[in-house]
């Protein structure tokens, strides 16, 4: 079996679904390989070879691009840092429409940060090249998604159909030209798409059209995240003109008995949470029986696989000068599940009736290091991201302890609620075993709402546990949410008011504003009524994509311009901006509907 994330996501480390259901399947005898074509692709379009044989000549990419394009993505991988002096010049690269509002750079990096200017800068010009192949070569491109602005919320497969029946565009001949390398080296019998996000459906789908047309022996599945979330009540037959089987929630055991299906050992109407088409009519197959388990026990999970992927592809870019936004984008890290699903699970806007959400199941903290142990011999890499959705208090004090027992030099960093069980001490812990940052909602940054969404936690509660952890030396995100029904507009303001006193005072580096969406997963979305939101049109009936839900709300205010604001004074807050302003003051050309 190939798995395959398909372009585009992250630039800088490879995304986590593939390297767990390899470690899996190789430990149940069906051996896999992996490949990150989204990386490779980016590898491939930022050549100059590439933009030599497509752009025509006389465009500026010719002029200013093609001679440096090479230099500057080996800068981004990291294998010649010695460019930067030469990036900071600002007279080597082009510089496009992104320079023309570049801040004081001596007051974000210093004087002596020389390669941290020149990520930035660098970064500038791959953003600025991007655009210019969005706009002459594929309109799709975008650095980390492909084609998100047709997947997301596509009701019908309708817009999908028609992409998918236009001419290959340069980017796609690319990426197809990429694919088949991996086919003949690998020559799978199977071919499983991971598509985490609405970013990179087409993608996959463009890949499994080439390998239904060229390669008619493959089979071809596809999972993963997106589906997961918006395939629930999937009507479409369509879609299985390109794929034969979609699978939901974790990959694992629908892999497995796929493979068992398809090596003959087990019959069809015993495969698990996989759809296929069947008559023409899409049919869902989960064949749930006590001698066959539906989920595999966390603490038995093999350590994820990284081999195969190809490390030295992976893009270190930045931005933005803030250290907590930079994680994200900058230097390579293992990304890791400490447990499955979330521990709290009652959130009224989370996703919590899915079982990425809602089933929750965590290992031993010995089983959790004991992986990291494995991962960093594999990687060389001692850094960690734990992309669990909230990381339980007690199991990650014992995993502190087991890191600090076994002697471990490691950094890691991930998501928590801001509970009262980070004081002083326990956060202290946390820095002394690696933690370097953690991510954390806030969400509505108001008593009233935060009880209303069931959050767990006050504002209070969060800025003490904030203060905590900024205490220890450790990093502080937060995730922020508007527009939920009842929200007032001086519930906006204050909101604000409290993030902008969290970063005057430290405690927070950096933050970022969700629009609350109703979705059919969500408790909220399950009874709008307790939220005084009224649903527009039926849950549910849409043949393709079913997810979010149009509600109506009267707010009494424009949410897209409070969005906006609360957008541009937090990137202010990040840069240092606009602290000593009260926050009611960016509301001042608001108007309200009343
Ligand atoms: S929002 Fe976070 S804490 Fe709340 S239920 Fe969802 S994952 Fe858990």
């Amino acid at each position: 079996m190939l798995l395959i994330t398909p372009p585009l996501t992250q630039l800088n480390t490879p995304y986590p679904a593939t390297t767990q259901l390899k470690s899996f399947l190789d430990s149940m005898g069906h051996p896999s390989e992996q490949v990150d074509l989204g990386i490779e692709l980016v590898n491939s379009v930022f050549t100059s070879s590439f933009l030599e044989s497509t752009f025509p000549l006389g465009h500026p990419v010719r002029s200013g691009y093609i001679g440096t394009v090479d230099s500057v993505m080996r800068f981004l991988r990291g294998d010649d840092p010695s460019l930067a002096v030469r990036i900071c010049s600002r007279t080597f690269l082009p510089e496009g429409k992104r320079f023309a509002d570049i801040d004081d750079l001596e007051w974000s990096f210093g004087a002596s940060g020389v390669e941290d200017k020149a990520r930035y800068l660098a970064t500038l010009y791959i953003e600025d090249l991007a655009d210019y192949v969005r706009q002459d070569l594929d309109p799709n491109f975008e650095l980390i998604r492909y084609a998100e602005h047709i997947c997301t919320y596509a009701e019908t497969f309708d817009d999908i159909a028609l992409w998918l029946e236009k001419p290959l565009t340069p980017v796609e001949s690319e990426m197809l030209r990429l694919l088949d390398s991996h086919l003949h080296n690998h020559r799978p019998s199977v071919v499983a798409f991971t598509v985490p996000f609405p970013g990179c459906l087409l993608a996959a789908l463009r890949c499994s059209q080439h390998i239904k047309s060229n390669y008619p022996d493959i089979v071809v599945c596809l999972g993963g995240g997106f589906p997961n979330t918006e395939w629930r009540r999937l009507r479409e037959p369509r879609l299985f003109d390109y794929v034969d089987y979609v699978t939901l929630d974790d990959g694992e055991l629908p892999l497995l008995r796929l493979l068992k299906h398809i090596g003959g050992e087990l019959p069809a109407d015993k495969l698990l949470r996989t759809y296929c088409r069947h008559d023409g009519e899409v049919r869902y197959i989960s064949y749930e029986h006590p001698d066959m388990p539906v989920q595999v026990v966390n603490d038995r999970l093999p350590a994820p696989d990284f081999s195969g992927l190809p490390f030295g592809l992976y893009l270190s870019t930045a931005d933005i000068a803030n250290p907590m936004q930079r994680l994200w984008s900058c230097g390579r890290w293992n990304k890791l599940m400490m447990a499955h699903g979330c521990y709290w699970a009652k959130c009224a806007f989370c996703d919590t009736s899915l079982d990425y959400i809602g089933r929750y199941d965590a290992p031993r903290a010995t089983t959790v290091v004991d992986r990291m142990e494995r991962v960093m011999r594999q990687t060389s890499c001692s850094g960690f991201h734990f992309v669990d959705e909230a990381l339980p208090p007690k199991l990650l004090r014992e995993v502190c302890e087991e890191i600090l027992r076994r002697r471990l030099v490691v950094s890691f960093w991930g998501n928590i609620r801001f509970e009262k069980v980070y004081d002083a001490s326990f956060c202290s812990l946390l820095a002394s075993a690696g933690c370097i940052a953690v991510s954390g909602g806030l969400e509505v940054a108001s008593d009233r709402l935060l009880k209303m969404i069931g959050k767990g936690v006050s504002v209070r509660q969060t800025i003490d546990a904030a203060r905590n952890f900024r205490d220890a030396g450790i990093l502080v995100h937060t995730y922020l949410m508007y527009g939920f029904p009842t929200e007032t507009l001086d519930e906006t303001i204050g909101a604000l008011e409290n993030v902008r006193q969290m970063f005057d005072e430290g405690i927070v580096q950096s933050a970022f504003w969700h629009r609350y969406a109703m979705t059919v997963h969500s408790p909220s979305g399950r009874a709008p009524q307790n939220y005084s939101a009224v649903v527009r049109g039926v849950i549910g009936k849409n043949p393709f994509c079913n997810n979010e839900i149009p509600f109506d709300y009267n707010f009494g205010y424009d949410l897209d311009a409070v969005g906006d604001i609360l957008r541009i004074a937090t990137y202010n807050y990040m840069n240092g901006l606009g602290l000593d302003m009260p926050a009611r003051k960016w509301f001042k050309n608001l108007k309200t509907t009343f």
